[in-house]
C-alpha cells in the first residue's frame, strides 16, 4: 500500500516560477501544516455511539487523514477497530454494526512522533489485570523518551507501535498494574478505591501518570466502564465537553458536537482530567493550569464553524483579513481565497477593501490523500490536481490572492505561475498569518527551521521566490488582537520562537523512538496484550466485511 505522508524536503527550485519545474505529483506540492488529530468520545447508554463516533471523526477529518479508529466498550469489554485511510475508508456500515456498547472512542491520526503505519494508528489499546484501555491522543509529547524510560524497556515497547500515544497508554497500563521496576520510586502505586479487582483503577493510574507528562496532549480515553478526558496544563489543542440528551461528548472541535446533536457545556480545563461514567461527571486537577492555546488553530487547522476559547474562528478569521487589508492594502480588481482554509480570511479582505470577492480556485480537497499512486500523465498535471483555475474569472485581473500561511512557499510559487499562464494580469499574495520562522513541537508538523522558507528569507526575497507582484503578511499583533485573547494566554512559538515549554534537544524529532523500540524487541511484529485477543475476536468478523484490520494480535 502506497502511504499518502508526502513528506517533503525543501527545494527552492521546485515549482513552477521561473527556472523551476512544475511539482510533480499531488504528494510533492507543499503540504499545508498537518494537524495532530482529531478526538472524539462518547459515553451514553441506549445510544448507537460507533455510529455517533463515526460521525464525530467525520467532522474532524480534516485533523488527520492518515489513519482512523473507534473503541466501544458494552461495560465488559472493548473492541477496537482501526485501520489506515480516511474515516470513510476504515469504516462502513457493516464494520460499524458489530461495534456494540455504550461507551466510544474515536480518532483520526496525522503523525507527529512515530511513522504513519497500521501499529500506530489509534486508538492504542493496552490490558492491566483489572481493566483494558483505549486511548486517542491530539498533540504531541516532549518528554516521550523520559516517559519511556520510566517504563523499563522490553516489554512496555514489545510490539511495532512507536508514538508517543503509546508510550503514555502503556504508562497508564503499568500504573494500573502495579508495575514496578522503573516505576518512579517516589512517586507510590496509585489506587482506586472505586476499582473492584482491588488493582488500582485506570482513573487513579492516570492521575498518578498526567503530572509527569509534558507537551500537548488532548487526550479521550475509556476502560470498560469510564469514559475519561484530559488536556495538558497549557491547553495547546483544543478539547469541549457535549451533552446529549441520554449521555455525554468529548471533542477535538465544538463543530463535531454541533454534528452529532450535543449542546456545548464547557472546554476541558488545562490540567484536568474528567471521567464521565454511571456515576455523573467527575473533574481532577492533576496540574496547575498555564493557558497557552494554539494561536495556528485560528489560522488553519480548526474549522470555521468551531469556537475556541468563546471565539467563533470565522470570526477571528475574516477579522484577520481586514486587519491584512488594513496592514497590507492592494490595486486590485478582485480577492480571491486560495480555498478552504483561506476563505473567511478573504472576505475580510474584500469586506475592508472594497475591493470584490470572488472564486478564481477550485480546490478537490482529498487528492492529496489519495492511496493510488498517479499516473505519469497525472503526474504532469501538478498542482493542477489539487487546484483548477476558473479561467473566466482571473484572465485579464489584477488579483489579491489570499493565503493562510506559506510554509516552503512551493504551493504559493506554483499558484502564482498558474494563474498567470490563466491571464491574471497582476498577482498580489496576501497571508493570514505571520511568516512561519520556527517549528513546532505540540502537534503540528512544520518542517525544520532550516526548510521554512521564512526561516532564512526576508518577505522580499520570499516574493521574489514565489514570483508575485507584491506579498504581505499580517503581523502578530494583529493576528492575536483577532483572536480577541490576550497575547499571554496564546502559544505563537513557530512565528516567534517563544515556546512556552521547552523542549530537549534529544526528545525533538518524528522517529525518536523507531530505534529504540528495534533495540528492545527482537520480537517486533509480534502484537502483545492479553485482552487485545479479546478484542480482535468479535472485529475480525468486521475486517473480514470490510477488509481492514481489527486490534489485537
Ligand atoms: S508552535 Fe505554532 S503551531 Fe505549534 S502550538 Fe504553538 S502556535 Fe500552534
Amino acid at each position: 500500500m502506497i502511504k499518502p505522508d508526502g513528506l517533503l524536503s525543501h527545494d527552492p527550485d521546485l515549482g513552477a516560477g521561473p527556472g523551476g519545474r512544475s511539482p510533480q505529483t499531488p504528494q510533492e506540492v507543499d503540504q499545508p501544516p498537518r494537524d495532530a488529530c482529531g478526538v472524539f468520545g462518547v459515553w451514553s447508554p441506549g445510544e448507537d455511539v460507533a455510529k455517533l463516533a463515526y460521525y464525530g471523526l467525520y467532522s474532524l477529518q480534516h485533523r488527520g487523514q492518515e489513519s482512523a479508529g473507534i473503541a466501544v466498550s458494552d461495560g465488559s469489554r472493548i473492541v477496537v477497530y482501526k485501520d489506515m485511510g480516511l474515516v470513510a475508508q476504515v469504516f462502513n456500515e457493516s464494520v460499524l454494526n458489530t461495534l456494540h456498547g455504550y461507551i466510544a472512542v474515536g480518532h483520526c491520526r496525522y503523525s507527529t512522533t512515530g511513522s504513519s503505519v497500521w501499529e500506530n494508528a489509534q486508538p492504542t489499546f493496552r490490558a492491566t489485570p483489572s481493566a483494558s484501555l483505549a486511548l486517542g491522543h491530539n498533540g504531541n509529547l516532549i518528554n516521550t523518551l523520559e516517559l519511556a524510560g520510566l517504563l523499563g524497556g522490553r516489554e512496555a515497547l514489545a510490539g511495532r507501535a512507536t508514538s508517543d500515544t503509546d508510550v503514555l497508554t502503556a504508562l497508564f497500563a503499568a500504573g494500573g498494574a502495579e508495575r514496578g521496576g522503573s516505576w518512579p520510586s517516589e512517586r507510590p502505586a496509585p489506587s482506586d478505591p472505586a476499582s473492584p479487582s482491588g488493582h488500582p483503577g485506570v482513573e487513579a493510574a492516570a492521575l498518578a501518570v498526567l503530572p509527569l507528562v509534558r507537551g500537548a496532549f488532548s487526550l479521550v480515553f475509556m476502560d470498560e466502564q469510564t469514559l475519561y478526558a484530559a488536556r495538558d496544563p497549557q491547553g495547546f489543542r483544543p478539547l469541549v465537553i457535549g451533552r446529549l440528551a441520554d449521555g455525554w461528548v468529548v471533542a477535538s472541535e465544538t463543530a463535531a458536537l454541533d454534528i452529532v446533536g450535543a449542546a456545548f457545556v464547557r472546554e476541558v480545563q488545562p490540567g484536568e482530567l474528567v471521567a464521565i461514567d454511571e456515576r455523573g461527571v467527575r473533574s481532577h486537577v492533576f496540574a496547575a493550569a498555564a493557558p497557552r492555546g494554539c494561536l495556528f488553530e485560528y489560522v488553519y487547522l480548526a474549522r470555521p464553524d468551531t469556537t475556541i476559547s468563546g471565539r467563533s474562528v470565522q470570526a477571528t478569521r475574516v477579522e484577520v483579513g481586514r486587519r491584512l487589508a488594513a496592514e497590507h492594502p492592494a490595486d486590485a480588481d478582485l480577492v480571491i481565497p486560495v480555498p478552504e482554509s483561506s476563505t473567511s480570511a478573504a472576505i475580510g479582505y474584500a469586506q475592508a477593501s472594497g475591493i470584490p470577492y470572488g472564486q478564481g480556485l477550485v480546490k478537490n480537497s482529498y487528492v492529496g490523500r489519495t492511496f493510488i499512486q498517479p499516473s505519469q500523465t497525472i503526474r504532469e498535471r501538478g498542482i493542477r490536481l489539487k487546484y483548477n483555475p476558473l479561467r473566466e474569472a482571473i484572465a485579464g485581473q489584477r488579483l489579491v490572492v489570499v493565503d493562510d500561511s506559506i510554509v516552503r512557499g512551493n504551493t504559493q510559487r506554483a499558484i502564482v505561475a498558474m494563474l498567470r499562464e490563466f491571464g491574471a494580469r497582476e498577482v498580489h499574495v496576501r497571508i493570514s498569518s505571520p511568516p512561519v520562522t520556527w517549528p513546532c513541537f505540540f502537534g503540528i508538523d512544520f518542517a525544520s527551521r532550516a526548510e521554512l522558507i521564512a526561516g532564512s528569507l526576508s518577505v522580499e526575497e520570499i516574493r521574489q521566490s514565489i514570483g508575485a507582484d507584491s506579498l504581505g503578511f499580517v503581523s502578530l499583533d494583529g493576528l492575536i488582537e483577532s483572536t480577541t485573547l490576550p497575547a499571554t494566554r496564546l502559544c505563537r512559538a513557530c512565528f516567534d520562537g517563544d515556546y512556552p515549554v521547552t523542549v530537549a534537544e534529544d526528545e525533538k524529532g518524528k522517529h525518536l523512538l523507531e530505534s529504540v523500540v528495534a533495540a528492545v524487541s527482537p520480537t517486533a511484529g509480534v502484537a502483545v496484550g492479553s485482552a487485545a485477543g479479546l478484542a480482535a475476536e468479535s472485529a475480525a468478523a468486521a475486517a473480514a466485511a470490510s477488509g481492514g484490520r481489527p486490534a489485537g494480535p
